[in-house]
């Protein structure tokens, strides 16, 4: 979860007028709503004060003068004001729902889309968990903050000076001297609400470790009771549990004492009013009316007061979330500059002089690298693990672009190509193979444009082997996978993983370890399925096992982000080098 609180302190002043300015953008297409909700929003507050002004004639009138006319249309008023004020509120309240939902499905329409065009560089640095928050929680923060913010700074101000000005008008001297209260009031609800937010963030904090140890002993339960972590795990979750026991009790410690503080201030204040009006009860101008009136009107400014001290909290909380989503929506693009197309694709390929560094890496991934791959040629990728293989193969579809150096695709650079167009011709298939909530149809055809027919779908599918076990599921190809459907094994996805390639049809084929995780018995399939989709098309295979390798027309042996070796498997078990060696040990066992 995002810690909004933390992040407050560093922000100058001038990013939070950019902040304003960018949130002002949002608002300004439904600026007819949004006016019409701070419009009603003052009848409101100036209604507030119609109360005690109402009170004074009502009471005067009726109990004291016993007018007739009073008794008919003081009763009125009373429901004429409420009736005001319910539909004030109510077109106030709707008018600021338009504008915040509007304001959240843009924000969130905005930031999804430009997720989907963010470099891989941007998703391995940031967690996930980071991300999806952006889009639920802080979405949602900007516009109920800001709604808040509003809402204290147009309607409480105005009451406040709306009723300021009314005991001003009824008794200018008693006026001034509550003024003088008002500034005390605020000094102890200023220092109460720092020590409550002081504790509330403290409390926010422990709140994310409780979550989080929470997650990890629930994510991890069948470590936790293979290694008998059962004490270890309940001792952490019980200390942080007593944590946030005893700071929320300190909240409500914090909280509670300065009830009978205000509440004291109050009552003083009151006696001295109820003692100066009373000794000038004599006095013609101050009628039981004024009194009353005085009293609600004293009443209802503490309220709105109170808000107002407060203010900085949603101002910040909502600026701490703005600058979370319009970090996010500020996050350069992946770079696609090049214009070319890729027609006719062959699928010859050459490195020249690539490096690669990831970001922030101290070295090199991939150190000058120099191949050239023949249109439908199989490549090998073989090598310890960490030594590059799968950076190597990700440079192609530009998942990752070279630091320095060139890759040439049928003769055309491949930062002159379009993305669209490049990643059209490569087909990707991983160890984790990640399916979509959907069923079986929509996985295998997925994001492929136009919509293959049935007819080729189940083609795919036999091809790669997966027709049989398809046929096999309760509602074969509509049976639901993914997610929330039927749970396939290792196997069964990636031969799914394989249709999906075949149906694309892509000139380029990267297989990234897609063998290695599995069984005997479908691995057997899979690597049938495998050495049909690689027919006639320029493959790249990253693989532990050797049978797929030995067949290779260029095997790379890659270590520490250089090509150490590299050739056909008889010119390289002859060179007695590392592949050699590799051979000789697990390579072999495995196979
Ligand atoms: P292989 O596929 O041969 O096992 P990789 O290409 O995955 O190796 O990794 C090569 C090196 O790059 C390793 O040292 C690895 O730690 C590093 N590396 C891989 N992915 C990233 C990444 N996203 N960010 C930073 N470093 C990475
Ligand atoms: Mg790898």
């Amino acid at each position: 979860m995002a810690n909004p609180t933390s992040q407050t302190t560093l922000r100058s002043t001038a990013s939070s007028k950019k902040l304003f300015v960018l949130l002002l953008k949002q608002v300004k297409p439904y600026w007819k709503a949004f006016t019409i909700g701070i419009l009603f929003m003052v009848i409101l507050a100036l209604t507030e004060a119609g109360i005690p002004a109402l009170l004074k004639p009502v009471l005067d009138g009726t109990f004291i003068e016993k007018d007739a006319s009073y008794l008919i249309w003081a009763p009125l008023g009373i429901v004429i004001l409420f009736a005001i004020r319910g539909l004030s509120n109510l077109i106030k309240q709707l008018a600021f729902a338009q504008v915040s939902t509007r304001v959240v499905y843009d924000l969130r329409k905005k930031m999804f889309l430009h997720l989907l065009t963010l470099s891989t560089n941007f998703y391995d640095s940031h967690a996930t968990g980071n991300i999806l928050s952006k889009l639920t929680y802080d979405v949602n923060q900007v516009t109920s903050a800001g709604t808040q913010v509003i809402t204290v700074a147009v309607k409480d101000s105005v009451t406040v000076i709306a009723l300021i000005g009314y005991i001003f008008w009824l008794d200018w001297q008693l006026a001034l001297f509550v003024l003088i209260l008002i500034p005390i009031v605020s000094i102890v609800a200023i220092i109460v609400g720092r020590r409550l937010r002081k504790i509330s963030r403290s409390l926010q904090v422990k709140f994310g470790e409780l979550t989080h140890a929470l997650e990890e002993s629930l994510r991890g339960h069948k470590s936790v009771k293979i290694f008998n972590g059962q004490e270890f795990e309940y001792t952490r979750f019980e200390k942080i549990s007593n944590w946030v026991r005893r700071l929320q009790m300190k909240y409500e410690i914090a909280g509670g004492v300065s009830v009978p503080i205000v509440e004291m201030i109050g009552a003083f204040t009151m006696a001295i009013v109820l003692y100066i009006g009373t000794s000038r009860a004599g006095d013609s101008e101050f009628t039981v009316g004024s009194f009353v009136a005085f009293f609600t009107a004293l009443g209802l400014l503490i309220s709105p007061i109170k808000r107002l001290t407060k203010i900085n909290d949603p101002l910040q909380r909502g600026l701490a979330a703005a600058e979370s989503i319009f970090g996010l929506l500020e996050v350069p693009r992946e770079i696609d500059d090049g214009k070319a197309l890729w027609e006719n694709p062959k699928g010859t390929i050459s490195f020249r002089n690539v490096n690669f560094r990831y970001p922030n890496a101290k070295e090199n991934a991939l150190n000058d690298i120099n191949i050239n791959i023949n249109a439908g040629s199989t490549i090998a990728l073989v090598g310890a693990s960490g030594g590059g293989k799968s950076t190597l193969a990700n440079l192609i579809p530009r998942l990752y672009n070279p630091t320095s150096g060139q890759i040439i695709i049928d003769g055309i650079d491949i930062q002159d190509l379009s993305l669209t167009s490049l990643r059209e011709n490569i087909a990707l298939v991983s160890q984790d193979v990640i399916l979509f909530n959907g069923d079986v149809t929509t996985n295998i055809a997925y994001g492929l444009m136009p919509y293959p027919s049935k007819k080729e779908i189940e083609k795919a599918a036999k091809d790669a082997f997966a027709h049989d076990f398809i046929q096999e599921l309760p509602d074969k190809y509509e049976s639901l996978i993914g997610e929330n459907g039927i749970r396939l094994s290792g196997g069964q996805r990636q031969r799914i993983a394989i249709a999906r390639a075949l149906l694309k049809d892509a000139q380029i084929l990267i297989l990234d370890e897609a063998t290695s995780a599995l069984d005997t018995q479908s691995e057997r399939y899979v690597k049938a399925a495998l050495e049909q989709l690689r027919k006639g098309r320029t493959t790249f295979i990253i693989a532990h096992r050797l049978s797929t390798v030995e067949t290779a027309d260029l095997i790379l042996v890659i270590d520490q982000g250089m090509v150490i070796e590299k050739g056909t498997h008889l010119e390289l078990l002859q060179e007695k080098g590392t592949y050699h060696n590799l051979y000789q040990t697990g390579f072999n066992e495995e196979s």
